[in-house]
């Protein structure tokens, strides 16, 4: 079984005040279990260098939520992978569908970017998933097969090989509502089938797979049970620490712990 990969995307929230408070409760409450995976915050890009701080010395990895398309140059406002990883980001999240909508970020950025994270030493979470209207039209295979033949032929294998990828249907991005447990396996089952077309079914088996949408302490372990499902990326429950940590037991239960 892969290890799991339990990501918390705190978005627009936690500033470094509220954010060094929330990463406190939650890497004390990870003290003494037995993790069986990995556990991974990240917050919003004012509050990274104190929330790194307070996690130097505990399992808890801290990411960002995303990261400029260049390593350095005239690009006002952008924030560089080499940057997030000095001040002791360990991963950093792309083409999340926020992204994909508010900032209309593309194949292209998400390739830049990828390249930007994996050079600077640190891990890519991949975002892909349908909108609501593809999932009742029956488009969801299709919208998850061009997410990924957008972007995974165009990555270097040894790029490929470290990058996490995070099923995200939009339609259960914050909204409540979670894919059942057979919808989201039988995505991350094809997810897989299409990496393993792309990229060679050694880089397919070993990549972690994420299932985000509406993951909360109470469906957490019956999702991250499935065969193809490696932990979730998690929004909203991320912001609460005993959510969140009733998400990282979930995990470790699917794990046996
Ligand atoms: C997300 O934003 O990646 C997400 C999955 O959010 P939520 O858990 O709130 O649905």
């Amino acid at each position: 079984m892969r290890r799991y990969l339990a990501a918390g995307n705190w978005k627009l929230n936690m500033g470094p005040a509220e954010a060094v408070t929330l990463a406190r409760k939650i890497s004390m409450g990870v003290l003494g279990m037995d993790l069986r995976g990995e556990v991974l915050v990240c917050p919003p890009f004012v509050s990274i260098p104190a929330v790194a701080d307070v996690l130097e010395d505990s399992v808890v990895h801290c990411g960002a939520q995303t990261c400029a398309n260049d390593a350095a140059g005239a690009h006002t406002g952008e924030v560089a992978a080499s940057m997030l990883a000095e001040v002791g980001c360990s991963h950093v999240i792309v083409a999340h569908s926020e992204r994909r909508t508010d900032q209309r970020e593309s194949d292209d950025d998400f390739v830049a970017k990828i390249e930007q994270v994996h050079d600077a030493g640190l891990i890519a979470v991949f975002c892909y998933g349908e909108q609501l209207e593809d999932r009742k039209a029956g488009r969801a295979a299709d919208v998850v097969r061009a997410h990924l033949e957008g972007v995974l032929p165009r990555l270097t294998r040894a790029k490929a090989d470290t990058l996490v990828l995070a099923y995200e249907p939009v339609w259960a991005i914050g909204t409540g509502e979670t894919a059942t447990p057979d919808q989201a396996q039988e995505i991350h089952a094809l997810s897989r089938e299409i990496t393993a077309g792309l990229l060679g079914p050694g880089v397919a088996d070993r990549m972690r797979i994420l299932y985000g949408g509406s993951v909360k302490p109470d469906n957490a372990e019956e999702l991250f049970s499935m065969e193809d499902i490696d932990g979730g990326l998690v929004g909203g429950a991320s912001l609460k620490a005993d959510d969140f940590l009733g998400i990282i037991r979930g995990a470790q239960a699917a794990a046996g712990a």
